[in-house]
């Protein structure tokens, strides 16, 4: 076999447009085979699908480009949950840009690495002014504001808690109940304290009880508090507890991985007041902002609160090499080599601007406006609450948790819908989550359908009342009746 050959180069776009075109006719042949939001059958015949069609990982012999693309294109798009799909709706897991994902191409052709200046000269321009830009959305009173990119909103969220652990010490994390799991994870991860949990009725944080908690508690704090949940969409009242962290000396981090793009619509940005009074803000482009992953950022209102991320390895900043004016990139990210995450994003920002995203943006939100309204005029649905950002919680009349657990598996299965779950006021419900600016209100008029025939047919009935001829025999439970909030967390 020859040597493969390269993607960069000039050269190296001739080789790529064959094979993109093999892989473009491939994404297109396994949607067309798929014909829904994802595979039928469930994992065991996912996996089974998957592992006869694609064939052996490493065989002996290659296959040649061509071959291997098409085969594990093919397998990996029929096999997909497509966010694409109107009715793929589970997660915060965005539909991308179609020139989001060709830019992503040619970051993949180019491989800069955003760990020394030598591996990405434009490229660690472009980051630089991309980065300062968002920075000064959020914070748009500082005179220096920066942000760094991060693979997502964990990452953001662990580097918030170490920059806050660098300027205090080993403080005391307090968050609600409505906190997004990575907040516990990233205080086990840097050895701080179990993080401090206040209620969050109604899935947003209790301002009493934050005041409760800063006057009892000693030492450094720090708030972090979210502006958009993972389970409701909801927003923290980020005012009024950027006022009790001031008057308390507490510092606040907000994780607005999910609700942060609103900054871009001036119809929503209100959303978000005091925001930019945190020490540090997360915000995530692969929800609401319509990027293939990764594309997440931490905010700072001040350059210099990023030092604590600066680091010397002799090979990638020396002294020397600083001084005579190589920009040091290695305290951008804990991560070494990195990939340019910053052309997609800046390609996106360009392409639509300002009004383009906000336009982008509104509908998205209009869109789950719209689904609230149906499943509230639906005599057979029950809406949770209307929508703060694009999350829409429901279930149907008359249903106890086990049977909404199992709507959603059967679903899953069929491979008809995928929709989420979420627990709140002591509840299971069913959770879409809508980032697709493409759904119409056909598309959710089909989604209530299904959901609402799979309620019926999967509806275990009561045990049936004994009847006059059955002999007296003792009756014990029927062994499906299931029970109120039975089910595990
Ligand atoms: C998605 C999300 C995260 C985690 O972000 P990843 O990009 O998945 O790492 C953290 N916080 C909130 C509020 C989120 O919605």
């Amino acid at each position: 076999m020859p040597t493969p050959p390269l993607a960069g180069g000039t050269a190296g776009p001739t080789h790529l447009r064959p094979l993109l075109d093999t892989v473009l006719t491939a994404l297109h042949d396994g949607a067309t085979r798929r014909n829904g939001p994802l595979p039928a059958g469930g994992p065991d015949t996912v996996t089974h699908h998957t592992r006869t069609t694609t064939g052996p990982v490493l065989p002996d012999h290659g296959t040649g480009p061509h071959h291997a693309l098409r085969t594990l294109v093919t397998a990996l798009t029929e096999g997909a949950a497509d966010p694409a799909h109107p009715h793929c709706a589970a997660h915060l897991h965005t539909p991308p840009l179609a020139l989001a994902a060709a830019a992503d191409l040619a970051a993949s052709a180019l491989n800069p690495s955003m760990d020394s200046w030598d591996q990405a000269p434009a490229a660690s321009a472009l980051e630089a002014d991309l980065t300062r830009t968002l920075a000064t959305e959020i914070y748009p009173h500082t005179p220096h504001p920066d942000a760094v990119i991060t693979t997502g909103g964990t990452e953001a969220n662990q580097l918030a808690l170490l920059l806050a652990r660098e300027r205090h010490g080993p403080l005391q994390t307090i968050c609600a109940a409505n906190a997004h799991h990575s907040i516990t994870r990233a205080t086990w991860l840097l050895g701080l304290p179990r993080p401090v949990v206040i209620p969050a009725p109604r899935g947003v944080m209790d301002p009493t009880a934050l005041h409760d908690a800063l006057t009892t508690l000693t030492g450094p704090l720090l708030v972090t508090a979210t502006a958009g949940t993972t389970d409701t969409g909801r927003i923290d009242p980020l005012d009024h507890i950027a006022d009790l962290t001031t008057t308390h000396g507490a510092d606040l981090h907000i994780d607005a991985a999910y609700g942060g793009p609103l900054l871009l619509s001036p119809t929503h940005r209100h959303l978000l007041t005091g925001l930019h009074r945190a020490h540090t803000v997360t915000l995530d482009l692969h929800k609401l902002g319509w990027q293939p992953a990764s594309a997440g950022i931490l905010a700072v209102p001040d350059h210099h609160h990023l030092t604590p991320l600066h680091h010397h390895a002799p090979y990638l900043n020396a002294d020397d090499d600083t001084e005579a004016g190589l920009p040091d990139l290695l305290g951008r990210s804990l991560r070494t080599t990195r990939r340019p995450d910053a052309l997609k994003i800046a390609v996106t920002l360009q392409a639509l601007g300002r009004d383009g995203l906000a336009d982008l943006i509104d509908r998205t939100l209009t869109t789950a406006h719209h689904l609230a309204d149906l499943i509230d005029q639906h005599p057979h649905l029950q809406l949770y609450a209307r929508p703060t950002i694009s999350t829409v919680l429901f279930r149907p009349t008359g249903t106890d948790d086990t049977h909404v657990a199992t709507i959603r598996r059967t679903l899953l299965d069929q491979g008809h819908a995928v929709l989420g779950r979420a627990h709140a006021d002591g509840r299971l419900w069913l959770k879409a989550t809508l980032l697709n600016p493409h759904t119409t209100p056909e598309d959710h008029h089909r989604l209530l359908t299904l959901v609402t025939h799979t309620a019926t047919r999967t509806r275990t009935t009561p045990a049936p009342a004994p009847r006059p001829a059955a002999p007296p025999a003792p009756r014990t439970p029927a062994p499906h009746t299931t029970t109120e909030g039975s089910n595990p967390r």
